[in-house]
């Protein structure tokens, strides 16, 4: 029996799905349950003092109560530690001790048997920033590796990398408050009607108020983002650089350029000027697919209007020329002016909700904490002593594809998964499943029970999730929240922070006693000494001191009395900083902005004879990425129930298709068979397909097809970020599996 109401409590955090970071209010109750204290979850609303959302939220923020309950009650959630010590069985409950010993054990021999970077973790952008700082001080201080990757490396890394090539540092410039202001919205490789709700709500607000606003989309499908364009320049895949070069040929032609901006601000213009003389518009029509005109009115708006915004996200980072395309953007913010003011410049919108805040600690395999370089060796000395190690590694570490290929190759020999689901989400992802299956350890370190994953671990950590843990966030414009609990954790999981503490204490003992020189500092210390997420944030904040990112002026009380900031907020500080680079100087060598010329490449896998589909992946509006959220409540299915292929309406027809047909869909790695649908958003001669659905929709587990068992691993070299966006495939009519 419960006794209601005896305390009502009110908790503000923060919206764990994209990274737009919307605030959310969670209401509980403490209720009394057969003489126990226990905390019900009652409902969450959106935060209307929050900036980034105020009050508002989308389907899947307005039904977090829902899925926490959900997830909770259902079968989904990891409770206690999991293990085996055989590959041959299968993993029973143990004990934290006895997990986390048998974790220690083999770290330890592999680190003393086969040196540090046969250890490796795989992290994710779902992490707060606390957790992502523990893993990444573990990984590089304590073992020596910069073994250390994150799924954020499929999310943002082309943009990371776009932005330290041509403005200096990895800092988006912009503000959502930008949304309202600009004139023109230049949105590429974005739906964000469905991967960013609440920014799109704004933007159809701004709309709504400004007569003369333009609204231009780059898309290869006709998204709901796209209908609302004032024009829509439907490109073939993976074109855009070609078409932002055009672009840039117009203004040349035109004279639209900025030269005061151009001469005074940045440098490399000539030689890029120089470089987009080939591309002309005619060049461009014929190659993206659009109409010269079209091409035209988009420079004409870009340059003409007031105030240009551009937002982009995974049509231009998942690929393997994305950096190349994020610089191609950012050169006609430079070259037209549209930067550095309110309401103009290139704004990256963040896929996940913390992906910003694992670059910030510096938690991928080639950073370190508060945007240094591994390749900068001040930066390593800084580190060094900072830590109070002796020497870290400057051998960059594996990113996301790299670190799987190794492992399937055994130079990795054991990996630490972490909030994430690589068996799902990663291209190619029946290799990933190999890999994992000859790891000699694989832990995983989750909330949820995922199943592609998880059939390959040898342990698992139960972690706590939404709703249970404290720490940070920062969203897509660089701004801080705070994430609280408002639960107690999930049966015996452990924050995330707290389960590296244990491990990394454990492990700093064990390298001691084999007399491995471990970078830990003098004997009885540790290099985790902390006993709250708060600890850590004062630790990483100041790594930030000096730094483009300097959150030296704030803390979690700041945050508490101020609410949500934006960094750099330093020292003395009063609030943070809506807008970066309003006054022109970048943090490059001479403090200008650079053009760097990149020439348009193709996709990697282009269409031929055998493979003559282009396949695009993305997201629906209701679900998120592996679905161990959403995946647990039924009405998320209401929009999209399955994986369905969407093809244009004549190519349906040319195979001869209706609605009891099935396809199968097959790519250079793996066939699929699943339904079809008649789609005019897609083009003639492509195809598109939401990520959601993993192997054990396709009847098995990580070995089995999922939907990213059909995309390519071929990556950006710079970035390192996979083509998950074009993928060239075969396509016939099956019969029912
Ligand atoms: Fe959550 Fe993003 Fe929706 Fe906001 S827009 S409620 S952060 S999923």
């Amino acid at each position: 029996t419960a006794v209601t109401g005896l305390e009502t409590m009110h908790t503000k955090t923060t919206c764990p799905y994209c990274g737009v970071g919307c605030g959310v209010v969670v209401t509980t109750e403490r209720r009394q349950h057969n003489g126990r204290d226990v905390i019900e979850l009652i409902g969450v609303k959106g935060d209307p003092d929050h900036p980034a959302n105020f009050g508002k939220l989308c389907s899947k923020g307005s039904k977090l109560a829902e899925t926490a309950q959900a997830n909770v009650y259902g079968q989904v959630r990891a409770s206690q530690p999991l293990m085996r010590t055989d590959r041959a069985q299968t993993v029973s409950p143990g004990t934290w001790n006895d997990a986390l010993d048998h974790v220690v054990d083999k770290y330890a021999e592999l680190i003393t048997q086969h040196g540090p970077d046969s250890v490796a973790f795989y992290i994710s952008g779902q992490l707060l920033t606390e957790d992502y700082y523990a893993f990444n001080k573990l990984a590089k201080a304590l073992i020596g590796t910069n073994n250390v990757d994150t799924n954020s490396r499929l999310c943002m890394s082309s943009a990371v990398s776009g932005y330290k090539r041509t403005l200096g540092a990895d800092a988006p410039p912009c503000s959502y408050d930008d949304v309202a202001l600009a004139d023109c919205v230049f949105i590429a490789g974005s739906n964000t009607a469905y991967a960013h709700p609440i920014l799109f709500r704004r933007l159809e607000a701004a709309r709504a108020q400004n007569p003369n606003h333009r609204l231009i989309v780059v898309d290869p499908r006709t998204t709901d983002t796209a209908q609302m364009a004032d024009l829509h320049l439907k490109i073939q895949p993976g074109t855009d650089v070609m078409l932002f070069n055009a672009m840039l040929n117009i203004l040349m032609q035109q004279g639209w350029l900025d030269m005061a901006t151009i001469n005074l601000h940045t440098e490399g213009f000539d030689e890029y000027a120089r470089g987009v003389a080939e591309y002309s518009p005619a060049l461009a029509a014929r190659v993206c697919g659009v109409k010269e005109a079209d091409i035209l009115q988009a420079a004409t708006w870009f340059a003409k209007s007031p105030k240009t915004l551009s937002l982009y996200c995974q049509g231009l980072n998942q690929a393997t020329t994305g950096t190349d395309k994020n610089t191609a953007l950012i050169a006609l913010h430079l070259a037209t002016g549209q930067i550095g003011r309110a309401g103009a410049g290139p704004f990256s919108l963040t896929g996940q909700p913390n992906a910003m805040g694992g670059r910030e600690v510096g938690g991928l395999s080639t950073l370190l904490p508060a945007h240094r370089e591994l390749s900068n060796p001040v930066h390593i000395q800084e580190m060094e002593a900072f830590w109070g190690v002796k020497k870290l590694s400057s051998a960059p570490g594996a990113t996301a594809v790299e670190l799987f290929d190794r492992l399937e190759k055994g130079d990795i020999k054991a990996v630490w998964v972490a909030c994430t689901n690589p068996a799902h989400s990663l291209p190619n992802s029946q290799k990933v499943a190999r890999a994992l299956q000859k790891a000699e350890l694989v832990v995983v370190q989750d909330a949820y029970l995922t199943p592609a994953t998880v059939e390959y671990a040898d342990v698992v950590l139960p972690a706590t999730t939404w709703g249970e843990k404290e720490g940070t966030v920062t969203n897509s414009e660089r701004r801080i929240s705070r994430v609280r609990s408002a639960l107690p954790p999930h049966g015996e999981a452990r924050h995330d922070w707290a389960i590296v503490v244990d491990f990394a204490r454990r492990l700093e003992k064990a390298l001691a006693s084999r007399g491995v020189p471990s970078s830990s500092i003098e004997p009885g210390k540790t290099l985790f000494p902390w006993n709250t997420p708060e600890d850590i944030f004062l630790e990483h904040r100041e790594t930030t001191r000096g730094r483009d990112l300097d959150i030296t002026g704030l803390g979690y009380d700041i945050l508490e009395h101020l609410g949500p900031q934006q960094w750099p907020m330093p020292e003395g500080a009063s609030q943070g900083t809506a807008r970066l680079y309003e006054d022109l100087n970048f943090p490059t060598a001479s403090g200008k902005a650079r053009f760097v010329f990149a020439p348009y490449e193709p996709v990697a896998e282009d269409t031929d004879a055998r493979f003559p589909w282009k396949l695009n992946t993305g997201r629906l509006r209701d679900q998120w990425h592996g679905a161990s959220r959403t995946g647990t409540l039924p009405e998320f299915f209401s929009h999209e129930a399955e994986p369905v292929l969407a093809l244009n309406s004549a190519d349906y027809q040319r195979l001869g298709l209706n609605e009891h047909s099935w396809v199968r869909v097959k790519s250079r790695r793996a066939t699929v068979t699943l339904r079809v649908k008649p789609d005019d958003s897609v083009a003639p001669n492509q195809a598109a397909l939401p990520m959601h659905w993993g192997p054990e929709f396709f009847g098995g587990k990580g070995g089995v097809a999922g939907v990213n068992a059909l995309t390519t691993e071929a990556f950006d070299p710079y970035s390192k970020q996979p083509e998950l966006k074009h993928s060239a495939v075969h396509i016939a009519r099956a019969q029912l599996p």
